[in-house]
């Protein structure tokens, strides 16, 4: 349905769960605008009109970061980051200048919801959703992270909706699982999902993957006495086959790996009610558009809760068939009639 390209590469931030930093690194890296642009050229061409800006964090410069560089009087690094910021408002303004059939969709931290003019400019691309890693909705649970950027409760709720005000339908992801969730963090992280508006959801249970923070310390604290399955420690986890793996990994100080799978589960279940859906659909204007929305969001529910939560493995194979099914006539929907004379942006 989407095809998919990088634009940047690294993230400065330094969240404990993620990869991307110890893998892409902490210095973003920019493509040239040019090759981007051919790339997603040659894709409408081809008849692709969705496009994944499949990029580690789309704001590798928050406004925060210019100041500290002026504030401690660093002019080279503050013009390192002008010239990659400037770098990232010749591409939307490229990106405007396509087919108007065109919609992107990116992965972005909170902070852009405070530069408005960054705002507009991806309004102006028809960036139209953006994926904003939430993690959590108490202060708690950011610090457990270390993502103290984030914003917690109703301010947070503020902060997302400006998103959605500039034409930027946001799709919140949110952990659970972390050392001081408690079983009312379920419930208050339903609710606030709601209070935001955002458009859709994923919940997702803390998993430490190899090379993150969270990893290292919890490979640490099993030390020789890991558990073993099928003969594979669990720190080993993807080496486990996957119908035998854990959902839950390190153990939790209030509830038990079951309790945080189950609670996890009734979170999808109410953000994807269907009188929620439907109420969440009229973000689109025609019924045709409305029904797309449903069966969208329907599918993403699919994808994520049902193949991923369920410990059950004929279910976990029931649902994956299911998602393909749904996804089928989603296909035609989003393509577009090719373009193989479309020249590019100037
Ligand atoms: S979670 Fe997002 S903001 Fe944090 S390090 Fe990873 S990519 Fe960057």
């Amino acid at each position: 349905m989407w095809a998919s390209v990088q634009t940047v590469r690294g993230c400065p931030k330094h969240c404990s769960f993620c990869s991307v930093w110890r893998t892409d690194g902490q210095k973003p890296r920019q493509r040239h605008v040019s090759q981007v642009l051919e790339e997603i050229v040659d894709l409408r061409r081809r008849g692709f009109r969705f496009i994944a800006l499949a990029d580690d964090n789309f704001y590798p410069v928050p406004l925060a970061d210019l100041a500290q560089a002026r504030r401690r009087e660093n002019p080279e690094r503050l013009q390192s980051l002008e010239a990659l910021r400037a770098e990232r408002f010749e591409l939307m303004d490229r990106l405007a200048q396509l087919p108007g059939d065109m919609v992107f969709f990116t992965q972005i931290t909170m902070e852009a919801a405070e530069d408005p003019e960054y705002l507009d400019a991806m309004s102006r691309a028809r960036i139209r959703g953006a994926l904003v890693g939430i993690e959590s909705v108490t202060p708690e649970g950011l610090k457990d992270v270390y993502k103290d950027f984030n914003l917690a409760g109703d301010a947070l709720a503020e902060r997302l909706q400006e998103f959605k005000k500039r034409g930027v339908h946001v799709l919140g992801s949110f952990i659970f699982g972390l050392p001081s969730d408690k079983p009312a963090t379920f419930d208050a992280t339903a609710a606030l999902a709601q209070q935001a508006n955002v458009t859709l959801a994923q919940f997702v249970m803390l998993t430490p993957f190899p090379g993150t923070l969270d990893f290292q310390k919890w490979e640490a604290s099993v030390a020789d006495d890991v558990e073993k399955i099928d003969g594979i420690p669990v720190t080993r986890h993807w080496l486990i086959p996957k119908h035998l793996r854990p959902k839950v990994y390190a153990p939790h100080p209030v509830m038990s790996a079951d309790e945080i799978r189950t609670r996890t589960q009734g979170v999808w279940d109410e953000f994807y009610a269907l009188p929620l859906v439907w109420q969440r659909a009229k973000c689109v204007k025609s019924i045709k558009s409305r029904l797309a929305f449903v069966m969208i969001s329907k599918l993403y529910r699919q994808m994520y809760a049902n193949t991923g939560i369920s410990t059950d493995s004929a279910r976990s194979n029931k649902a994956h068939r299911m998602t393909r099914l749904m996804a089928r006539p989603l296909v035609k929907l989003f393509a577009g009639a090719p373009m193989p004379e479309l020249q590019m942006p100037n």
